[in-house]
């Protein structure tokens, strides 16, 4: 007899949930419809859910993302694996061996004008 094989099933269903939720893909930002990447990211303790603009940054643009008070992330996709999105560390930055897409956190441009009139 196998031990619990219900939660063995259950635990196997969860993983696939969360695969499913760590899996970037484009979607339309729901405010501005400006095409943006989300994902869950699996680094942190509490999870974190990630909308940030497909752009890739060079240094200087990522540390311009920074001032501006943007999060920037880690874009990875390899050959065999899902694109995910992943937390870029102060220490991931400076060890300067990153070969990542960098994406920063999407933030919807100002509504024109007339647009807030109405
Ligand atoms: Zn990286
Ligand atoms: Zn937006």
């Amino acid at each position: 007899m196998t031990a619990r094989p219900k939660a063995t099933l259950r635990d196997r269903l969860q993983a696939k949930i969360d695969a499913r939720v760590e899996t970037a893909r484009l979607t339309p930002c729901p405010r501005c419809g400006a095409d943006t990447i989300t994902a869950r990211t699996p680094d942190r303790v509490a999870a974190l859910d990630v909308r940030a603009d497909p752009t890739p940054l060079d240094p200087v643009a990522e540390i311009l993302a920074r001032l501006d008070g943007r999060l920037t992330w880690c874009l990875t996709s390899g050959e065999h694996t899902t694109a995910r999105i992943h937390w870029r560390s102060t220490e991931h930055i400076r060890a300067g061996h990153c070969t990542h897409t960098v994406i920063a956190d999407h933030r919807c441009p100002p509504r024109p004008v007339q647009e807030t009139l109405l």
